[in-house]
């Protein structure tokens, strides 16, 4: 009876106790504080003796819901869930450093992820430096007396470039340094980096976890002892993620594997198809043979995730021409979306790099990002053949 469920089953059945209504749906908890029946019990949950609800910045049986299934679903033991992706990577940072401290990150990473590196936490003095995704030697060099954390996303926005989790963690420890792994692009489905030796991890709940670009959210994840500063940090700071985002959120874990699956499934095919364009000058995809790590990706992912990148040939004008020609996708900079969403990073998303960050990041003029969506994958096909063969007007 004990037996262990699997992660598709607890994707949908975990959920708060509904034993006083016996409703099959949880339902949303919108009150800001708990009652209780007397002073002495209020006293007893407010020095932890006893559990309890006391007060929604602290915690609510749908944040709390989210969380038991998250931690399930990543293999954590304790989370909190936050009102952004980015309020999740800050509370994740601000909990661990203190001044003096120094971060080695990925030079590909999110964008203002980036912005938090050089423009809010220098003012703590907490400094940082890059090394590249590709190069484990530029790793190894960064490590400084002060280094106290690694930082890493995999793969990477926009370029899918992945760094190797299991070599990544190894490096933390024999360094004795926090691993804190951005697992937004991949989800829980397609990797587990506390596997790998990750302390935490963090999301943006905004993408692939809500599915259907509704809502804004994030989710810090790991270890009790850890997550524990998070925690105090979160309820003194307060950005938290509100009861009816995190019920619209459980819900949509109910479908996070089948969802994930299609996604893939569908970004697989299109990669595949897009390789024998004539008009296409590259192709990247994780789990495409030609994608320069697709040994690392085959062995650390499930499947290969649900976005590709590639570039027409003719540059910035031509992927602005393609664009435009598209009559089904989206232009937008949100993935993770049932719908197909199609980006040009370099004039969006990230053109506040400089051109030689551009450069380093894998961000050419001519990139599109796509993130594959979930409708049929001949109606997909039928829109980019379209596109890409409208002629110049
Ligand atoms: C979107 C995103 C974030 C930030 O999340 P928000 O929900 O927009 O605050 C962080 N990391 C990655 C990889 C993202 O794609």
């Amino acid at each position: 009876m004990d037996r262990k469920k699997k992660f598709d089953t607890l994707a949908v059945r975990l959920q708060t106790d509904r034993s006083k209504h016996r409703e099959h749906s949880v339902p949303v908890f919108e009150t800001s504080s708990y009652v209780f029946n007397s002073a002495e019990e209020a006293r007893a949950v407010f020095a932890e003796e006893i559990p309890g609800n006391i007060y929604t910045r602290f915690g609510n049986p749908n944040t709390d819901e989210l969380i038991c299934k998250l931690c399930a679903l990543e293999g954590a033991e304790d989370g909190v869930a936050t009102a952004s992706g980015m309020a999740a990577v800050y509370l994740s940072l601000t909990a661990l450093l203190r001044p003096g401290d120094h971060i080695l990150s990925a030079r590909q990473i999110f964008g203002t992820t980036s912005l938090l590196f050089t423009q809010i936490l220098p003012k703590w003095g907490i400094s940082h430096s890059y090394a590249d995704i590709n190069n484990k030697e530029e790793w190894e060099e960064n490590i400084m007396p002060a280094t106290r954390l690694i930082y890493a996303e995999t793969p990477s926005n926009p370029g899918l470039d992945l760094i190797d989790l299991k070599w990544l963690g190894k490096l933390a420890r024999k360094n004795d340094l926090y691993l804190i792994i951005d697992n937004c692009f991949a989800t829980p489905y397609l990797q587990r980096p506390i596997q790998f030796g990750a302390d935490l991890v963090v999301h943006s709940t905004t993408k692939f976890i809500d599915g259907q670009g509704r809502t804004i959210g994030g989710a810090v994840l790991g270890n009790k002892e850890i997550m524990k500063e998070v925690r105090m940090l979160s309820k003194i700071t307060g950005p938290v993620m509100s009861p009816h985002t995190a019920w619209l959120l459980s819900k949509s874990l109910e479908t996070l594997t089948v969802r994930m699956e299609r996604h893939c499934s569908n970004a697989l095919a299109l990669a595949r198809h897009l390789e024998k364009v004539r008009d296409v000058a590259w192709v990247k995809y994780p789990f495409l043979p030609s994608h320069p790590q697709y040994h690392l990706a085959r062995r650390q992912m499930k499947l290969g995730g649900g976005l590709v990148t590639f570039e027409l040939k003719g540059g910035q004008k031509r992927a602005h021409r393609f664009i435009n020609a598209l009559q089904m996708m989206s232009i937008t900079s949100n993935l993770g979306d049932a719908r197909t969403t199609v980006t040009h990073p370099a004039t969006t998303t990230h053109s506040k790099l400089s051109p030689a960050e551009k450069k380093m990041s894998g961000i050419t003029d001519g990139l599109v990002r796509v993130s594959v969506g979930l409708e049929h994958i001949d109606d997909i096909l039928a829109d980019f053949d379209q596109a890409i063969r409208q002629p110049k007007k």
